[in-house]
């Protein structure tokens, strides 16, 4: 399984969802236009980003603090 991006002269398909062409701005890896600033935009094109946000998990969270709380067990 492998995605294959187009080539850098295409711009991100996030651009034509942007609603305002000043939040536009060069992918911080590969240096295509991409929706970039903003709510809503990404330092990354999303050919960049995908392999990113797998890494990552797409909702990062703080760690679960409550795996202390185990239940008392039987003993012996
Ligand atoms: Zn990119």
């Amino acid at each position: 399984m492998s995605t294959v991006s187009p080539p850098i002269s295409e711009p991100d398909p996030s651009t034509f969802a942007c609603p305002s062409g000043d939040k536009i701005g060069p992918c911080g890896s590969c240096q295509r236009k991409t929706w970039k600033y903003g709510n809503g935009g990404s330092p990354l094109c999303q050919w960049c980003m995908g392999p990113v946000q797998q890494q990552w998990g797409t909702t990062v969270r703080h760690k679960n603090t409550r795996s202390q709380l185990t239940p008392p067990g039987p003993t012996g």
